[in-house]
């Protein structure tokens, strides 16, 4: 049994004073529930006081990171290390999510090494790939999959695979208000599986969980989620305010 895992992406949405109002209301939205694991990745800036915050709480939410580099120090103007990250409490870090690819042009190449960077530091990466909708109207969807689950994961041993947790964010679908259908998810969500039974056994396949992303709302999580391979939500927008993502961190999984 893969554990449900939904996260919220703020983006750059929230300074530290709303991010904590934001834990007030949601908190206690969520509590009792249990078998989930709660992520919240908040603009760096936020992952401190927010960390503090859970902590003081023990509450089992966990922060990440919506980005990272992968070295550890150096000159790199602008730039979190994944040593600067474990500091600040964060448990997992964002990886390749579609707008670092298109607006800032991260290539795979540089995301593989942030994959394998955060896997070193004990920090779990959430490897973000999808395709645009020119590509699914090609019908290359598929074939940019793999690509993107082949370079992205390329120096990732078995031992570590089980450290990793997938995304599967169409792009046609990210900020759009489009979701994919469940069963457009599902299909993407098995072939991924597939290329990791290949790549890993299928018998280590089947523990990575792979989200599904892109306008996920409470009204539509539970039906995404009921499918087999969908095993949690990377949530934005739907996402920025407590009683919506703890409606979505709550629905009813089939
Ligand atoms: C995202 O940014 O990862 C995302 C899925 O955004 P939204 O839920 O707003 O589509």
């Amino acid at each position: 049994m893969r554990k449900p895992f939904l996260a919220a992406n703020w983006k750059m949405n929230k300074t530290v004073k709303e991010g904590l109002e934001f834990l007030e209301a949601f908190l206690p939205a969520i509590k009792g529930i249990e078998g989930r694991d709660v992520v919240i990745a908040p603009p760096f800036t936020a992952l401190h006081a927010l960390s503090n915050a859970l902590e003081r709480e023990s509450c089992s939410v966990a922060l990440a990171a919506q980005n990272m580099h992968h070295e550890e120090k150096g000159a790199y103007t602008g730039e979190i290390s994944p040593v600067m990250l474990n500091e600040l409490g964060a448990r997992w870090v964002i990886l390749g999510h579609s707008e670092r690819r298109h607006i800032f042009g991260e290539q795979d190449d540089v995301i593989s090494k942030k994959v394998t960077s955060a896997i070193r530091h004990g920090i779990g990466p959430i490897l973000c790939i999808g395709e645009t909708l020119e590509q699914r109207e090609a019908g290359n969807t598929f074939s940019v999959l793999r690509n993107q689950v082949d370079s992205g994961l390329a120096d990732v041993s078995p031992d570590d695979i089980v450290k990793v947790v997938l995304a599967y964010e169409p792009v046609w679908a990210i900020g759009t208000g489009k979701t994919a259908s469940p069963e457009q998810a599902q299909e993407a969500h098995a072939f991924v599986r597939g290329l990791l039974a290949s790549k890993y056994g299928s018998a280590v396949a089947e523990q990575i969980r792979i989200l599904y992303g892109g306008s996920v709302k409470p009204s539509n999580a539970s039906e995404l989620l009921a499918k087999p391979d969908v095993d949690g939500a990377l949530v934005g927008g739907a996402a920025l305010e407590p009683d919506s993502f703890a409606g979505i961190v709550t629905c009813q999984i089939a």
